[in-house]
């Protein structure tokens, strides 16, 4: 089992902030708003300080997704290849060090690295751990560490807190979110935050063509009510083709309509990246444990929601979801 942060891992990371004066914070590749929120949140408050700040992932070229470039703190973004040499590396809702892509040398070079999650995958790497799996989102680890490190909670550190905390809970819905999740957000709203505004862009802003694109993909979905031991399948994909002028994150919402399907406990979305090679999107609802079956398929996740990249073509990684979640729904 991964080591779980204790007291003396908290005071480690601390000490370890305190005795740095430059910072590279990763989020992994394909950037979602916890991973990207977080890291942009944590550099604001880290700049605040005083300490040279550069946030990146690990992809090349990497820039801030259109998607995202409303999130306060994105003049910290560098593009991997445009870095300058810092003395601390804290990854942020990185599960495995494969997800920090292009930067896993950094980190692995780094004298210091401190690896803030809250995946129960977290694999162990880096010399420091802040990993919490009853954590909602990275983002409320994050919020800890700001308050340990007796920062001011800025509007703008508040905004890309709280952009992790509503995404990673679907706007509060999901099982993660507690009590102490919502009193989180409430002290986040305090600052002044216009958390109408940032949900309307972290959820219902899509260009019509995105639109069309969900549409088709959920008029091709289909139910499998047998699949996953009798609780049901439902499942779409999403070629290159299918997705005309789109980039691979235009399709990471379709998840979201297909998740729905009253008649089916899991769902499941095929996508086809850029490069050609097919990632699976799960989501289940109440009993199917989806991040086992992407653990054991290469990936990564969450009980109700996982992701893993298939190496074969699209029907055999749709047979081979089959056979799995079948496996994962028997025991
Ligand atoms: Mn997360």
């Amino acid at each position: 089992m991964a080591p779980f942060s204790s007291a003396p891992e908290w005071d480690k990371a601390v000490s370890a902030i305190a005795e740095s004066s430059s910072v590279l914070l990763l989020a992994h590749v394909t950037p979602d708003a916890d991973a990207l929120g977080s890291a942009l949140g944590l550099g604001l408050a880290l700049e605040s300080m005083g300490k040279q700040v550069q946030v990146t992932v690990g992809e090349t070229g990497f820039t801030t997704p259109a998607s995202l470039s409303f999130l306060p703190g994105t003049e910290l973004i560098r593009t991997p290849e445009d870095l300058s040499p810092v003395d601390l590396v804290i990854s942020c809702d990185v599960s495995s060090d494969a997800r920090l892509g292009s930067a896993k040398p950094i980190l692995e070079a780094a004298p210091v690295s401190i690896a803030i999650d809250h995946h129960p995958s977290f694999t162990g790497f880096g010399t420091i751990h802040l990993v919490d799996p009853n954590a909602a989102a990275t983002a409320e680890i994050i919020l800890e560490l700001i308050d340990r490190l007796e920062l001011p909670i800025t509007k703008d550190i508040a905004g890309a807190i709280y952009s992790g905390l509503t995404t990673d809970t679907g706007s509060f819905k999901y099982q993660s979110t507690t009590s102490h999740t919502l009193r989180t957000a409430a002290r986040l709203l305090d600052t002044g935050i216009d958390s109408a505004k940032l949900s309307r862009l972290l959820f219902d802003d899509e260009p019509l063509a995105a639109l069309v694109m969900m549409g088709e993909a959920v008029s091709r979905a289909k139910l499998l009510p047998d699949a996953a031991s009798g609780l049901g399948l439902v499942y779409t994909s999403v070629s290159i083709e299918q997705r005309p002028g789109l980039d691979e994150l235009a399709v990471e919402r379709v998840i979201e309509a297909l998740r729905k399907t009253s008649e089916a406990e899991v769902a499941a979305v095929l996508k086809q990246a850029d490069d050609g090679h097919w990632k699976v999107s799960l989501r289940s609802k109440t009993s199917v444990n989806v991040g086992l079956l992407a653990n054991q398929l290469g990936g990564g996740g969450h009980k109700f929601a996982s992701g893993y990249s298939s190496t074969v073509d699209l029907e055999q990684t749709i047979a081979e979801l089959i056979d799995s979640l079948n496996a994962v729904s028997n025991n």
